[in-house]
């Protein structure tokens, strides 16, 4: 009999949960609309290991923007994800830890078109 996991119930071989938790701990680089419409760029999912508040330091004088950390979160004033990206990665970040959610640009073209 192949090992079951207690999570999913899948065969191991078939499971997926590790991989799942993984990409729980990747960071993530969102964009979030703000009132008056202002654009804000949202960092999270760090490990608790990190100095998010130094590392805040860091982004906002690379991004040279103001922000706040707070929650283990960084909060970015404008548009920085792509910076973001590259920063985190210039410090150290593997690529495919640092996850850009494109679907913040994808909504800004849409809305601009019903403009
Ligand atoms: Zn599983």
């Amino acid at each position: 009999m192949a090992e079951v996991c207690p999570k999913c119930g899948l065969p191991n071989e078939l499971c997926v949960c590790e991989e799942i938790a993984i990409e729980d701990q990747q960071i993530k680089i969102s964009l979030a609309r703000r009132r008056f419409g202002k654009l804000i760029t949202i960092v999270e999912g760090f490990d608790k290991d990190i100095d998010v508040k130094e590392l805040g330091k860091e982004l906002k004088s690379r991004c040279a923007c103001g922000g706040t950390i707070k929650d283990n979160k960084i909060e970015l004033q404008g548009d920085h994800s792509k910076k973001v990206k590259l920063t985190l990665i210039d410090m150290g970040y593997p690529p495919e830890m640092v996850d850009l959610d494109e679907s913040c640009s994808a909504n800004r073209k849409r809305r601009r078109r019903n403009r």
